[in-house]
């Protein structure tokens, strides 16, 4: 893979970062935009030409893109320190076939607490917010111009995506229980026969070979994973 930018291949995400739902990022302009960075990673993770997020290193593939931040930061004293309202144009596009295209500015009030401003803070501050405007101003071109290829999902392929990430839960779930099951010596019986339906939960019980699970017609892997689990805890509590 190449390396594009010393940030991509030097600098591990903060914690922060990694808790932060929307990608904490520098001042507008400080790191490199997809266009930049060339046309083989615009490709690759389908951004638009001014996307600045690191999709190699920090940011990851979150299923998004956004441009440089408009920017307001707390006066220089105020504590806490640090950014007050932030607005990123941001388009989500992850499974565009299935879930569209959709375009806008995600507007971030971060500051939760009150800004106590002195008369020179409280000047600094106007001119962030008149900066803050301009910038923000800015990016509302960028937004017309990016929102036009807006587009709806298609519902059919939407039910398939839904269908196949539910098949891949529920294969991941059955080779839990499987594994769960070896690890605790407890052997799967599929309720059949003629009173099969009254079984409606499933059962831990205790047959002559050993523990069994007693699975009722249509039970999940992933319910009786769920269930199993619980069970063997309660026993290990009791005994
Ligand atoms: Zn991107």
């Amino acid at each position: 893979m190449r390396i594009v930018s010393p940030q991509a291949a030097g600098t591990q995400p903060t914690q922060a970062q990694r808790s932060t739902t929307v990608p904490a990022r520098g001042t507008a302009g400080s790191i490199l935009t997809a266009a930049e960075r060339g046309v083989e990673w615009t490709a690759r993770y389908g951004c638009f030409a001014e996307c600045v997020l690191d999709h190699a290193g920090a940011d990851g593939e979150p299923g998004w893109h956004q441009a440089a931040a408009a920017n307001l930061t707390a006066p220089s004293g105020c504590k806490p320190a640090g950014t007050v309202l932030t607005s990123r144009v941001t388009q989500v596009s992850q499974d565009a076939d299935a879930f569209g295209v959709e375009t806008k500015a995600w507007v971030d009030f971060e500051y939760r607490d009150i800004l106590e401003l002195t008369l020179p803070q409280a000047h600094e501050f106007a001119a962030g917010l008149r900066n803050f405007l301009t910038e923000f101003e800015t990016s509302l071109a960028l937004l017309e111009k990016l929102a036009v290829a807006d587009r709806p999902g298609d519902p059919e392929v939407k039910a398939q995506h839904m269908a196949d990430v539910e098949a891949r839960i529920q294969a991941v779930n059955a080779a839990e229980l499987y594994v769960f099951l070896q690890d605790h010596g407890i052997a799967l019986e599929a309720a059949d026969g003629p009173n099969a339906d009254a079984l409606t939960e499933p059962v831990l019980v205790d047959l002559e070979d050993g523990p069994a699970l007693l699975a009722p017609p249509g039970a999940t892997p992933g319910a009786l994973l769920l269930y199993v689990h619980d069970a063997v805890v309660r026993r290990a509590v009791q005994a």
